[in-house]
Formats: structure tokens, C-alpha cells, sequence
């Protein structure tokens, strides 16, 4: 059932507070937004569902965490089931859009799935990795794996590699302009395919009609993107203060993925040993820089790149409070991030991240109100969700 109503709940609409009333909809879609100053508060809001810009649904199966080393070795199978349950998990916790930034063929199964009520639940876009040999998006990848996602050198393969995702089903493509973190003998400083390559993708990807998204470490990743007009910055950690007005004026939105450097730095796993040099090195004036960046207009949303082991599936609300403290902005600015924003960042501000008529009914009902105070989203604190119309988790109020 994809209709149902609200009433007697405070409406905050992705942007600033309507008031008291009720809103109801039909076909998974809202219809007119009843406020009346009349009715009484009741202690509970509803806002938009959260828009998460950036995560990872293939990497830890289960609900354990003993469960995650198994990613590496099911089959294409299993891990659609584990995608479509891990977008669930995020869901329950407020999040009803989500973007995966490595997603391949189980990732495409599972939109598919979920957006066709197949699998009932939130709306998850896909986004096809290009990498070259010895990118980012490549060591990943253990070097001696039988079978490893493909890549591609030389601009005619980045162009042929972009028009076979978008014939799997890829809602977009995923690029690299910097080295990473957490890939196997990787450094933030290596370049990631020549200038003319990333030019290419972004425009074969645009040529059909899909978005790209940039994983930029560096300051010299992040120029590339800019220059080569993706669509958004993912990281910009190492952001330098002479880029700020280039940035904002762009108005290329960042996904500034606060907590999963932050939660690299504060493990102890002798694995991650490599990956806590690095990312101290590119944290160092990040925090200084962002809150510029912030005060100057640079447009962040909200990612968290969690991929339910470093940062859970229930990371979002974490991440909102980072991006208050660090950006410097009050609680509704950031709500917007996580919301009207994000939705917008990603090509559906007409559809998603509103509480508007004819936009899609993913609600979360919750106890107290998120635009003052963001710990209301906790997942305690989550009365309901609704997600493409259908109550996925809780219970709604009733009058
Ligand atoms: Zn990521």
C-alpha cells in the first residue's frame, strides 16, 4: 500500500517550518499540505527523509561485524540480497534516498527491486565505477583476485567503459581524480587517469544523460573535477583555502564525509596503519578550510560513505552533527544538506527531499524538532519512516 496520512504533527518541508497540520498521500506521492494553525502540537514532526549522497552497500554483509570479511567472497547473488537488506537497515534509521558510489551488478538489481516495490523501501541510485589500472577504484582489489571490476586506460576504453554501465543500468558514473585512502598500496597524491580521460568520461556520461560524481582527495583532484564539470565532489579533504571561491562558485556540491576519516584516525587495526598516515596528512587543515569554505558558500550535502563497517548504517545522524560543528551551521542549515540540498544534488529536486505536493512521500516521523536540534534523529528518537509511500518502519501517530 502506497498511500496513507498524517495529522497533528509540526511540518518542517526541507527548508524552513510550515507550521501545524497533516499531510496525505496517494501512489506514493503527496498531495496537498494541510497546515492549520489551530491544531495542537503534539511533540512529534515530520520531515523529509535523508539523502544519503554517498555510501557502500557491498561491503559488510549481516548484521555482525564477523559477518563483513564474507564480502569479499560471495557471489554476485547474495550480495543483491545483502545490497537491497543493508539499504533497508539504512532506511529504518531515516534515511530513505541513497546514492552507492561503487555500485556493479548486484547494486543495479537491487534499485531495480526497490523501485518497483519488488523489495519495498528506499530509492537507491547507482553509480558505475571508472577507474583506470592502479586507481583508486582499482586497489581495492587485491592484486592477485581471480576476478576484478573492470577498468579502462586511454579514452576511447574510458568512453566504452561509461556506455557499458549505462547499458547495465548505472543511474551514474563514479570517477577518480586523486588517489585514496583505504585502497591496497594507494597514495593520495597519484594523479587518476590523465585530464583529457576524465574530460572524456564526464562527457560520454553527460552525452547519455547520467551524473558523475568525483572522488578527490587532493587539491589537485578537486581542480580536475571542477575543471572536467562534474557533478559533485566527493571528500575535497584535502581542499586548499585558494580554491574556496573557485568551488563555491562552481556550485558543484561537496560531500565532505566527515566521520570516516575521523573514524580511521581514532582505530587501532594494524591493517589501517597506511591508511592513518594518509589521512592524517590530508585531515591536517581540513576542518579551518571547510568552515571557510562553509562561511564563502561552497555547497556541502551530506555523505557518509558508510559502508557498514568503518561508519554503520546508521552513521547519517552522526555525520549531521559533524557537518554543524565543523561547517559552523545552525541545525537548519544542515538539515537542508541532508535533505532538500542532497535531493537536489542529485538531479531529483523536483521529486525527493521536500514536503511539497507531488513530491515523493518519504517522511520520518519523529519526537521533537531536528531543524532546532539535531539529536532528535536519532534512532531512538525515530517514530516512523515512510519511504515511496509505504511505512517502513514504526508506527504512524494516529489523531
Ligand atoms: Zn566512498
Amino acid at each position: 500500500m502506497t498511500a496513507g496520512a498524517l495529522s497533528g504533527v509540526e511540518i518542517w518541508d526541507g527548508e524552513r517550518l510550515l507550521g501545524a497540520g497533516g499531510v496525505a498521500w496517494a501512489d506514493g506521492v503527496l498531495g496537498e499540505i494541510a497546515v492549520d494553525p489551530g491544531v495542537p502540537a503534539c511533540g512529534l514532526s515530520v520531515v523529509p527523509g535523508l539523502v544519503d549522497t554517498h555510501v557502500h552497500l557491498d561491503v559488510a554483509v549481516g548484521e555482525q561485524p564477523a559477518d563483513s570479511g564474507w564480502a569479499l567472497a560471495t557471489g554476485e547473488a547474495d550480495k543483491a540480497l545483502h545490497v537491497a537488506g543493508g539499504a533497508l537497515r539504512f532506511a529504518r534509521n531515516g534515511v530513505t534516498t541513497l546514492r552507492d558510489l561503487y555500485a556493479t551488478e548486484p547494486q543495479f538489481a537491487a534499485a531495480r527491486a526497490l523501485a518497483s516495490g519488488v523489495v519495498p523501501g528506499p530509492r537507491l541510485l547507482a553509480y558505475g565505477p571508472v577507474s583506470m589500472t592502479a586507481g583508486h577504484g582499482d586497489l581495492f582489489t587485491p592484486r592477485g583476485a581471480a576476478a576484478r571490476p573492470p577498468v579502462a586506460d586511454g579514452v576511447d576504453a574510458c568512453r566504452r567503459l561509461v556506455r557499458e554501465w549505462v547499458r547495465a543500468g548505472a543511474d551514474g558514473i563514479k570517477i577518480y581524480t586523486s588517489g585514496g585512502i583505504l585502497s591496497l598500496g594507494d597514495e593520495v597524491g597519484w594523479r587518476n587517469h590523465t585530464f583529457e580521460e576524465t574530460a572524456a568520461i564526464v562527457d560520454e556520461a553527460h552525452a547519455l544523460g547520467r551524473r558523475v560524481a568525483a572522488h578527490a582527495l587532493s587539491a589537485e583532484g578537486v581542480d580536475v573535477a571542477i575543471r572536467a564539470g562534474a557533478d559533485s565532489v566527493e571528500h575535497a579533504t584535502g581542499l586548499a583555502a585558494g580554491q574556496i571561491d573557485a568551488l563555491a562558485a562552481a556550485g558543484v556540491p561537496v560531500a565532505p564525509t566527515l566521520a570516516v576519516h575521523e573514524r580511521i584516525l581514532a582505530g587501532d587495526d594494524p591493517l589501517l596503519a597506511a591508511a592513518r598516515r594518509q589521512t592524517r596528512a590530508v585531515v591536517a587543515q581540513r576542518d579551518a578550510v571547510f568552515a571557510e569554505a562553509a562561511r564563502r558558500g561552497v555547497r556541502f550535502v551530506l555523505g557518509t560513505d558508510a559502508n557498514g563497517r568503518l561508519v554503520p548504517y546508521t552513521g547519517a545522524h552522526a555525520e549531521l552533527r559533524r557537518m554543524r560543528d565543523v561547517l559552523g551551521w545552525s541545525a537548519e542549515r544542515t538539515l537542508v544538506a541532508g535533505t532538500s540540498d542532497a535531493a537536489a544534488s542529485l538531479g531529483l529536486g523536483g521529486s525527493v527531499g521536500r514536503i511539497a505536493r507531488g513530491y515523493s512521500a518519504d517522511l520520518l516521523v519523529v519526537r521533537g524538532r531536528p531543524w532546532e536540534d539535531l539529536d532528535v534523529l536519532d534512532p531512538s528518537r525515530i517514530v516512523a519512516v515512510v519511504a515511496q509511500g509505504r511505512l517502513l518502519h514504526g508506527t504512524l501517530p494516529t489523531p
